[in-house]
């Protein structure tokens, strides 16, 4: 096996953990990657007051054994995500300390009917066409208590786990999220849930470990791959204008940037299809950093949701080591293209207009307030993850994973445990490493 030469597209934790398993196997491995860095979507700040922002990917929490197992390997450490106090939740012009009943009952709901899809096959559900072709917000319009409960759990769902407006998505993709996430619980609480626990330095510390672990040589850099021919005698991959030869190749990109690279002999018209239906979703993470977290003695967690307004949620996002209070909000589809379309100064009025409403005039004046649009960085294009639009899963879902003669598919949009979160791009990259060696015996 030693000799047949791997190509890995993308340095993000999908190709990393796949590089990471195919070394592992005694096989070269090559990976090329179109930035200057690693890591794909987390990116950490590091500030002079000891702290650090986490701009991308932030949290990992319980049954995500891969990322706790790499933290450990890696010789870093995690700690809670701070949500010691109240929370806010902001509906209907009233300020509660929880979400009323109904938010639950529907919850419960969506939890009921996600337990009849298979995280890896959705598209064999019973009711797996009818959910397709409905978007949440139909679902919600129709099913939720009263029209309150439908735009909160709407912002919350289809916003908070996919970044998009509920009648972007279909039941069936909010279904299978929750499938493969375990449910809506699991993906959406902090302590006990995907929100648990952050990384001391950042994700992108995790991923530069992860990298420099690799036999020297492994990782080009600044590397985008702009064609991939391949054939019954092996793979033709051409990064800036030069040629890289090797038996197979693994594309760690999400499916919308896998489908801007040529490919010879073209791609098989579905799964060419499926790469025009799986748009990346539309985030606005932005952070405000305060001389102190001057929400806590108050009581309050800095943890807020809320039915209305440009922002969908936010969490203190302050860490170790640093004295400074950092909020982070959340904005999601419609309401992210809006900021994005303003004048940096207007948007920065919007933000700060909507962490007054939830947090009170003391997150007024921020020391600072740092945003990365991923939507205008050319290699993501939009956030967290990649989804397949209403209607498409039941066609093209099929296409997500088999491989096309020597070219295999990774990338958390492939994974069927925690799809769209760092560990679902490490089970993705271990998965297609798996299938190569596999392939090549
Ligand atoms: C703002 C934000 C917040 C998030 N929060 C969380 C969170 O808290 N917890 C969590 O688990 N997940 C979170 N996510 C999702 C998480 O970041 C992703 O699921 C995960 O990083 C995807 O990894 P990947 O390797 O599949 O893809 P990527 O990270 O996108 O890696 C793909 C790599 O391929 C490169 N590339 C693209 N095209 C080419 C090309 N043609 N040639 C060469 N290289 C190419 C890219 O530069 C990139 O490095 C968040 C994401 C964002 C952006």
């Amino acid at each position: 096996m030693a000799g047949d030469r791997v190509i890995v597209v993308g340095a993000g934790f999908s190709g990393l953990a796949a590089a990471s398993a195919l070394a592992g196997a005694g096989v070269e491995v090559q990976v090329l990657e179109a930035r200057d860095r690693v890591g794909g979507r987390t990116l950490t700040r590091r500030l002079p007051d000891g702290g650090w922002l986490d701009l991308g990917a932030q949290w990992i929490g319980p049954t995500q054994d891969r990322m706790y197992a790499l933290v450990a390997a890696h010789g870093l450490t995690t700690f809670p995500s701070p949500a010691v106090g109240r929370p806010t939740v902001c509906w209907a012009g009233r300020r509660l300390d929880t979400a009323p009943e109904s938010a639950g009952q529907v919850f419960a709901t969506l939890d009921g009917l996600a337990a009849q899809v298979d995280p890896a096959a959705p598209w064999r559900a019973a009711r797996a066409a009818e959910w397709d072709r409905l978007t949440l917000g139909g679902w919600l319009d129709a099913t939720a208590p009263d029209p309150g409960t439908a735009r909160y759990v709407g912002r919350l769902l289809a916003g908070g786990l996919l970044a998009a407006g509920a009648d972007e998505v279909s039941l069936l993709q909010l279904l299978f999220y929750l499938a493969a996430g375990g449910g809506t619980g699991s993906l959406l609480e902090m302590a006990g849930g995907a929100q648990q626990d952050r990384i001391v330095g950042g994700p992108a510390t995790l991923a530069e470990r992860m990298a420099a672990a690799l036999p020297a040589g492994s990782v080009r850099l600044d590397h985008p791959v702009e064609e991939i021919a391949h054939d019954g005698t092996g793979v033709r991959v051409r990064a800036g204008g030069e040629p890289h030869i090797g038996a197979a190749v693994v594309v760690a990109v999400a499916p919308a940037l896998a489908g801007r690279i040529r490919y010879a002999p073209p791609l098989p018209a579905l799964r060419d299809g499926l790469t025009q239906r799986m748009p990346m979703g539309s985030a606005f993470k932005v952070h405000a950093r305060y001389p102190e977290p001057f929400w806590r003695p108050d009581g309050r967690s800095g943890v807020a949701t809320t039915d209305a307004g440009p922002v969908t949620e936010t969490v203190d996002n302050s860490v170790p080591g640093s004295p400074t209070g950092v909020l982070t909000a959340f904005s999601y589809g419609d309401e992210a293209r809006q900021l994005r379309r303003l004048p940096v100064a207007a948007r920065r009025a919007a933000l700060l207009d909507a962490l007054v409403a939830l947090h009170g005039p003391a997150a007024a004046r921020p020391a600072d307030l740092v945003e990365y649009d991923w939507s205008a960085d050319p290699w993501t294009r939009g956030c967290f993850c990649g989804m397949l639009t209403p209607g498409s899963w039941c066609d093209y879902g099929p296409q997500l994973r088999p491989p096309v003669g020597r070219v295999h598919w990774a990338g958390t949009e492939t994974a069927t445990r925690w799809s769209g979160y760092l560990e679902g791009a490490v089970a993705a990259g271990e998965r297609a490493a798996a299938e190569v060696i596999a392939a090549l015996g």
